[in-house]
């Protein structure tokens, strides 16, 4: 069976694994990434790569994914929001340093490919979307049995397709994107606007955030929307009812045969998914016409990162 090794690089961690045919991690590792070092992080990754290489010697290529914009080759980083990269060509750099061919890709995308191919959408052949709600929103998007990169590398970034003309003001200079309204971030923005507004409804919320609505996390929201509080509960509606209403335009846009969510916001089960999956039915043209393609929870955790990288050097 051919072995590959899959990097997964985040704003805190670089995470590797040698990883089989089937998807299954054999080895693994990981270390701090020196985000604020460009040099550093590119050695880290490169030593994360080789200890595994060392370990085993039958892994025959590398797959890296990066929470950054990668060039249209495939061998450049061209920008990221939380590593201290600007061109980076780290794709040469890895191969050369490790000796063995390397693919680089965007680490929403390689999340994507191991949903594809191992997670919740292992049953479709053909094609899939996925967005992946963290702090901020990334994307996915999978057509004829290939990630689909686009002309410039830069497909699927669906974090930034509007939501709502003339909305919230987002960091990549439009108005209204889907990431103001859907994201981790707003998650929280919509938690501490309705505490200051309906305390009453939000008293296990601002309990755990010891009273200051300012103090409210993502992980208390999960955990009071658990025990029934209103304003928790009306949040994750919120961000649900959005990426319900996103997934509604991109199954009109691309008729993919599943979507998918994903990221820690999907903790939340039933809380986040009963409002998305009843707003993107809602939303659908011409219901009842067609059969409806389901929008359902990503299943890989932790692990896609490693595994979708991977499994995209078993394609080099
Ligand atoms: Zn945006």
């Amino acid at each position: 069976m051919t072995l590959t090794i899959g990097v997964d690089v985040g704003g805190t961690k670089v995470a590797g694994g040698v990883v089989d045919e089937r998807g299954n991690v054999l080895a693994a590792n990981r270390r701090s990434t020196p985000a604020e070092d460009p040099a550093g992080t590119r050695d880290t990754i490169a030593e994360v790569a080789a200890e595994l290489a060392r370990e085993h010697p039958e892994a025959v290529s590398i797959g890296i994914g990066a929470a950054a914009w990668i060039d249209a080759a495939g061998s450049t980083v061209l920008f990221a929001p939380n590593l201290a990269w600007r061109d980076e060509p780290l794709r040469d750099y890895v191969s050369k340093q490790v000796g063995l061919p390397t693919v680089l890709e965007n680490d929403a995308n390689v999340a994507a490919w191991a949903e594809f191919r191992f997670g919740a959408a292992r049953q479709a052949d053909d094609s899939m979307v996925m967005i992946t709600v963290g702090t901020g929103i990334g994307g996915g998007i999978v057509l004829g049995g290939k990630l689909w990169r686009g002309a410039n590398g830069m497909a699927g970034e669906l974090g930034h397709i509007q939501s709502v003309p003339d909305g919230h003001p987002c960091g990549c200079g439009r108005l209204g994107c889907l990431e103001q309204y859907a994201s981790g971030n707003a998650l929280v923005r919509f938690a501490r606007a309705g505490a200051r507004q309906e305390p009453e409804r939000a008293a296990q919320l601002l309990e755990l955030a010891g009273g200051d609505p300012l103090a409210i996390s993502g992980r208390q929201i999960t955990e009071a929307a658990r025990a029934g509080d209103g304003v928790a509960r009306d949040a994750f509606a919120q961000i649900g009812y959005w990426l319900g209403v996103a997934m509604a335009d991109l199954a009109q846009s691309f008729d993919p045969q599943i979507l998918v969510v994903g990221g820690g916001v999907i903790d939340a089960g039933d809380l986040l998914m009963g409002p998305t999956q009843r707003t993107y039915r809602d939303q659908l043209a011409a219901r009842g016409r067609f059969p409806i393609a389901e929008v359902v929870a990503a299943q890989m955790g932790n692990t896609a990162g490693v595994v979708g990288a991977a499994d995209l050097a078993r394609r080099i």
